[in-house]
């Protein structure tokens, strides 16, 4: 295909064959950007994975090609992630929204209750999903999904079956700064992690935590499977009308193989983690999001006030970048998107819920795109 035939408004030719990657920005929260090193590779093995002549999505997931595949993909968990030994790492169907529910199921006891930090909609839908299995209690309250008050001024009990919080907050671009406590008072209390928006943007220690599960269609994958870790000791204490798909000693027993998994999306999630390590792995990817975020935030915070983000500094997201114009000027806003469209730069309009200007700069999204991001912001604000 030649360069001459592809199509300047979104990067494909004629035929709709990429032509290059970088020709447009596309910064949806999810799905999201995939590498397209990966795409490439999925593409070449679609008909005929391994010489097989059967494509990975025909596979049985009792074949030995799909159960490489899938012990390779728990494998690549256990490397990136550098996954202690009493860790147990599965792939779920359900999306996040399945795990609101599985995390009650699995971990909280029967009269006692379960604490969660609310600070965005994410962890409020766990929050109320929780409430159909028992007791729990929400350990702070704000105003708005801005902040994160100081883990001092939190009611928690020490007694509580686990600690719930979600690490970034997608929608709102609220991102912990620090992993809550699981010592002294709360040695006993696991803590818990929604980790969809960034497992695998940046290092952290496995050991702090009881269960962390991500569901991978932002930084690791096609939407489909769900990441979970989870500590050994947790687990064969599910409720006792735990759904089996959603039983975590289930799933974990039978290697994530307990009835027919979401095969290509674990196929695909296998190739983006082999991707993250022939990038230099968690540490790159780490430093590539603290950059990439610092670019717009400069941005941002250089604009006198045309650009602002209602977020407090200490819990910016590295990776959902959410700001309004002018305080929220709507007809301002609708003209950037429409100006970022023309300038290749897609899908950049906040949730529906929040409105305003929301760039999802996963993994897959390059600095030099986030460049262009960049500097069409600064043009937008000379020309208005
Ligand atoms: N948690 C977070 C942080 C999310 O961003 C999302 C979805 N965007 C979910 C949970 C829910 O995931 P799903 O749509 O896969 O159920």
């Amino acid at each position: 295909m030649s360069a001459t035939n592809s199509n300047a408004m979104n990067g494909t030719s004629a035929s709709g064959d990429i032509s290059a990657s970088d020709f447009f920005g596309y910064f949806s929260a999810g799905p999201s950007k995939l590498p397209e090193e990966v795409m490439h590779k999925a593409q070449k093995e679609f008909l005929s994975y391994q010489s097989s002549r059967v494509s990975v999505m025909e596979l049985s997931h009792r074949s030995p090609e799909y159960m490489a595949i899938n012990d390779d993909a728990i494998a690549c968990v256990r490397r990136i992630f550098n996954v202690p030994n009493n860790y147990k790492v599965m792939f779920m169907a359900g999306g996040g929204t399945g795990q609101f529910a599985a995390v009650p199921l699995n971990l909280s006891a029967e009269g006692k209750s379960a604490d969660y930090c609310v600070s965005g909609t994410w962890s409020e839908k766990a929050f109320k999903e929780a409430k159909k299995f028992g007791n729990s209690n929400c350990v702070f309250s704000v105003n708005k999904f801005t902040t994160i008050p100081g883990e001092s001024t939190w009611s928690r009990d020490k007694d509580a079956s686990y600690l719930y919080y979600c690490d970034n907050e997608t929608i709102h671009g609220v991102e912990f700064p620090f992993i809550p406590s699981n010592e002294g008072d709360f040695a006993n209390v696991p803590v818990v992690a929604d980790m969809s928006s960034n497992l695998g943007t940046r290092i952290f220690d496995v050991n702090r935590f009881g269960v962390i599960y991500a569901t991978v269609q932002k930084n690791l994958g096609p939407a489909g499977c769900t990441i979970v870790i989870a500590r050994e000791d947790l687990l064969g204490r599910p409720r006792s009308f735990c759904p089996s798909v959603l039983d975590y000693s289930q799933t974990s027993k039978a290697n994530s193989l307990m009835n027919t998994p979401v095969t290509y999306s674990v196929y695909m999630t296998k190739l983006v983690m082999e991707w993250i390590e022939d990038n230099g792995g968690l540490s790159q990817m780490e430093n590539d999001s603290k950059a990439k975020s610092q670019l717009l935030y400069d941005v941002i915070d250089s604009s006198d006030g045309f650009y602002s983000s209602v977020v407090d500094k200490m819990f910016r997201s590295r990776v959902n970048v959410v700001f309004r114009l002018k305080d929220g000027d709507e007809q301002l806003e609708a003209a950037f998107i429409s100006a970022a469209k023309k300038n290749n730069l897609l899908s950049l309009k906040g949730h529906r819920s929040v409105g305003g200007i929301r760039a999802s700069i996963y993994n897959a999204i390059s600095l030099k795109m986030v460049e262009k991001l960049a500097q069409f912001m600064r043009d937008f604000q000379k020309s208005n």
